[in-house]
This record gives C-alpha cells, sequence and structure tokens, in this order.
C-alpha cells in the first residue's frame, strides 16, 4: 500500500525528508511508501569508529528532551511554556516553582553548561558522577538580580519536556554576567567545558548519555542565537520567536524568518524521522534505512537552501492521523496505483511547457516574467496521483520501491539491502 502525504507548502523547513514506509509485519507485496516533510534542522556525523559499548545512540543523539514537541495549546509547546513563563516572570513571590508545570533553567557561561558533581557509591571502581545544573526559575532571577539584570522571556531558550514529569526545561546564556556566583543550597555547582563532559560521561549510563545529549544541543542552540542577532537580508536586529526554537527580523517591512540549520543537534537524523513522522502522520515509525541526499537550493524564500535527505522506513502502526497544519492529507495506495501513476508522466508535461517558456523568455517573448512563478511542476491538477519528476528526490524514492531497486545512489551502489525487502 502507498502512504502519499500532501503538504501545501514547505516554508520553514531547513531540512526536507522523504520517506518510504513499509509494514514490517506485512508481506513483501504490501509496503507502502510515505512521502513527508520535516520541519526543523538536524546535523548528523558519521563515525567509523568501533566500540565495545552497546550503545543506543550517538554522543549527543537521544535527547529526551526533544523526543516529543507538542502542539500549540499543550502546556508544555514552546508558545504555551513560553506565555506561562511571561506571567511566572510578572509575579513577585518565588513560590511559583510549586505551580504546575514548574520550570528548570540550564545556565551557560562562554558554551560552558552549569554542572554539579557527585561521588560515586563509595565501591573502589566507583567514580564521580556529573550531572547538570538545573536551577529553579526564581533561583535563576535571583541570580541574574544580584548582577543587576533582569530576567526576561526573551533571554530563555526552549528546550523542551520531558514526558511523564510536571517539567519545562529552558536555557539561559549568562557569559555577560561574569560577576555571577553558581552556588546553590550549599550545592557545588560550576561551568564545564561540554568536551570535558563528553569525556567524563559514562557510556552505559542512560541518564549521563541523555544529560550530554541534552547539554549539546542546548549549548548549539544558544551559540546559534549569539551568531544570528542580525538579518542577513535586511541587517536589522532579529528577535526570539517560539520560545527562542527561530528568529525572526524586526523590521517590519522584512520579517525573516531565520532558523537553526545544521548546527542544533539533540537528535539524530533516524529520531528527527520518527518523531516527525509520528508528529505530521500519526504513523510509528521502527526501523529507518537511509537512502540518498540531495542539495536543494530551490527552497522557498523563506529558506531558499535546504538539504533534502530521502530515508525508507519500517511503519510500526498503519493508522493515519494528519496533522492539518503540516499537511493536506495523507493516504495509502497499492503498489500498482503507484506504478500506474508513474506511467502517467505528467511531469514530463510540466518539463515540455518549462523548456518551451525557457526559450520563450531567451526570445524576449516575455520579457520580465517570473520562470518559477509562470508553472508549478508539483500542482498535481493533472493526474489522479502526482509524484514530483526526477528532479525531486521523492521521485527517486517512490521509483525505487516500485522498481524493488535504487534509481540513483553515489556510484551506482544499492543503497541499502533492506531496499530488497520493502
Ligand atoms: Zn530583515
Amino acid at each position: 500500500m502507498l502512504l502519499s502525504l500532501f503538504s501545501s507548502s514547505v516554508t520553514n523547513c531547513a531540512l526536507i525528508s522523504s520517506l518510504l514506509l513499509t509494514p514490517r509485519r506485512t508481506s513483501p507485496a504490501s509496503p507502502f511508501f510515505l512521502r513527508k516533510v520535516i520541519t526543523r534542522a538536524i546535523s548528523f556525523c558519521i563515525t567509523t569508529s568501533t566500540m565495545s559499548v552497546n550503545l543506543q545512540a550517538h554522543a549527543f543523539a537521544g535527547n529526551p528532551l526533544r523526543s516529543t514537541i507538542p502542539k500549540p495549546g499543550d502546556p508544555f509547546s514552546p508558545s504555551s511554556a513560553l506565555e506561562t513563563l511571561r506571567s511566572r516572570l510578572m509575579e513577585s513571590t518565588s513560590s511559583n516553582q510549586l505551580i504546575s508545570p514548574s520550570f528548570q533553567v540550564l545556565p551557560f557561561r562562554k558554551g560552558r553548561p552549569l554542572a554539579s558533581s557527585v561521588d560515586g557509591d563509595g565501591g573502589d571502581a566507583s567514580e564521580p558522577n556529573w550531572h547538570l545544573g538545573w536551577i529553579g526559575l526564581a533561583d535563576c532571577r535571583g541570580y541574574l538580580a544580584k548582577s543587576g539584570v533582569e530576567l526576561t522571556a526573551e533571554s530563555l531558550v526552549f528546550l523542551g519536556f520531558m514526558p511523564d514529569e510536571d517539567v519545562v526545561y529552558w536555557a539561559i546564556d549568562v557569559s555577560s554576567e561574569n560577576s555571577l556566583v553558581p552556588e546553590l543550597g550549599g550545592k557545588r555547582l560550576c561551568f564545564v567545558e561540554l568536551r570535558t563532559l563528553m569525556v567524563a560521561a559514562d557510556w552505559t549510563d542512560d541518564r549521563a548519555m541523555a544529560d550530554l545529549a541534552i547539554a549539546g544541543h542546548a549549548r548549539a542552540l544558544l551559540e546559534w542565537h549569539k551568531l544570528s542577532r542580525f538579518c542577513g537580508s535586511c541587517g536589522a536586529n532579529t528577535v526570539p520567536a517560539e520560545a527562542g526554537r527561530r528568529k525572526q527580523c524586526s523590521n517590519e517591512t522584512c520579517k525573516a524568518r531565520v532558523y537553526p540549520r545544521i548546527d542544533p543537534p539533540g537528535e539524530s537524523l533516524e529520531e528527527a524521522v520518527r518523531r516527525e513522522t509520528f508528529e505530521e502522520a500519526g504513523i510509528e515509525v521502527g526501523e529507518v534505512v537511509y537512502h540518498s541526499s540531495q542539495p536543494w537550493p530551490v527552497g522557498p524564500n523563506s529558506m531558499p537552501c535546504q538539504l533534502m535527505v530521502g530515508f525508507f522506513a519500517y511503519a510500526k502502526t498503519l493508522e493515519i492521523n494528519v496533522d492539518k497544519t503540516e499537511l493536506e492529507d495523507a493516504e495509502w495506495h497499492s503498489r500498482e496505483e503507484v506504478q500506474k501513476a508513474l506511467s502517467l508522466a505528467e511531469y514530463k508535461k510540466a518539463h515540455t511547457t518549462a523548456a518551451a517558456k525557457v526559450e520563450q523568455m531567451c526570445k524576449g517573448v516575455e520579457k520580465g516574467q517570473s520562470l518559477s512563478a509562470d508553472f508549478n511542476v508539483e500542482s498535481g491538477e493533472l493526474a489522479p496521483m502526482f509524484f514530483p519528476g526526477p528532479f525531486a528526490i521523492a521521485h527517486h524514492l517512490i521509483s525505487s520501491w516500485v522498481n524493488g531497486k535504487s534509481t540513483i545512489g553515489v556510484g551506482g551502489r544499492q543503497p541499502s539491502t533492506s531496499l530488497s525487502n520493502l
């Protein structure tokens, strides 16, 4: 069966991904396809080293705060949490830590997260363990007040929340407050280099690795905020938006949106595939298999240069629950239906139209017309099921699945033996 997702716009996308989903539990005769759009930036690293530890994820991946980003309206969503944060900061009492949800803040100084260290459990082989130095909102405000600085909602960056906890987590850059003394109730706290924490982390300790991922994401996000203070389009100041998840140009005639691109880690590509697929299509995804990537310098004006990354993925559930703010629709289709749709080759018509348009423009027949605005090669108006042409990675994902082999790839290699099982 084929699942097609229709997205009306890819605006705001820092990275676009196409997926092929196949239910693991069904026969090879009934795989299905999903094309979707990932709406946030992702970074990843490749390692060729071998490890004796059976890790669940790479260092800095597996951030539990990012496993789910709640929808607007949810008290744990960035927008709702920001509104609550603003109201809390307007209150004069320091007892608001008892109010649901509670807020925890991780301060950073010059890229170093606040951390604490506790002794091991006493055994000869025990080692001290470090933990992130989370502080409550009232304490954070108190620290800054000692330096004569008022804590504002705009100075805090949303990190996420922990499932099953009533806590929203934030980060703040206090690099400019050199007089801050990070002491809290006798607890020894200090700002520690992230690389030091990385080496000091017990790779077999899930909590330590989770803390490392959280700190890595927070640091990258704060660094990005520091380096994106001005609009690259008009030069005006940028201001935080969506609880610090993006920035926006303060120039009313510009209003350019600025998103983190490759910088913020915090989840792997595979994690992003699973999270976004569930958030926008309601489908749980298990195994994720990389197919290929494609530079995409023809995105919308707000984000013209993107990286398309294509995956095959095995669905664990079949029920579709479409997020209508992200996608227009989603449907399942059989392989035969997909083959038929591909044979219609409507994109060939678009190609012919575009070629003729270019020729006319070159001859001066249609001066001043915008080529990109003249036709929409992804409109799908002429076909019951429409796929982008060979210019798009989605086309190759679909073709790969229909034909049972890759239609593109580095050096002509098959992307994965798993492909034959789809
Ligand atoms: Zn601007």
